[in-house]
């Protein structure tokens, strides 16, 4: 029999005689993705599935009623962990809305260099975890009426013009 590229780790491998069709090879860690995929799939197409594991869970939750308490008391650092992944994702939302918020825009393609200048900044770019990944620049609304050069600007004689 031929051999099959794994889907999930793209290695060579030899499928089953009696899954022909086997797209994934039989490390655990493509079993799991092809499970996680299968059941992803399962739960988007067909509403009996998705009853039965929402029945399955329901129960789940009912005969063990501390576990998630439990689970918290025991991994501290996991509840520090979920509040940072929330704060992103609280984050990322916010932006969404300002992204789809018409007045907003996405200057992300900008070439334009971004510098940080003042007393705090050397500090700033020396310390690697400082976050930086995203920035709001807020744009200046232009000047009501431009103002025209007055004569008494232009300092003759001190040194600062050039060429003249
Ligand atoms: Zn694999």
């Amino acid at each position: 029999m031929s051999e099959q590229r794994c889907r999930y780790c793209q290695k060579y491998f030899q499928p089953s005689k009696f899954q022909p069709r086997q797209a994934a090879c039989v490390q655990p860690e493509c079993q799991r993705q092809r499970r996680n995929d299968y059941r992803r799939t399962k739960l988007a197409s067909d509403a009996e599935y998705r009853d039965v594991c929402r029945d399955s869970s329901r129960k789940w939750r009912a005969t063990h009623p501390d576990y998630w308490k439990d689970y918290r008391e025991k991994n501290p650092s996991a509840i520090e962990h979920n509040r940072t992944q929330q704060k992103r994702r609280d984050q990322k939302r916010k932006l969404c809305d300002l992204a789809n918020n018409t007045s907003a825009l996405d200057l992300k393609h900008s070439a334009a260099n971004v510098w940080l200048v003042g007393p705090g900044a050397a500090l700033l770019a020396n310390n690697n975890s400082a976050p930086g990944q995203v920035w709001v620049i807020e744009a200046l609304l232009p000047d009501a009426a431009p103002v025209a050069p007055s004569c008494k600007q232009h300092l003759t004689g001190s040194g600062a013009e050039t060429g003249a």
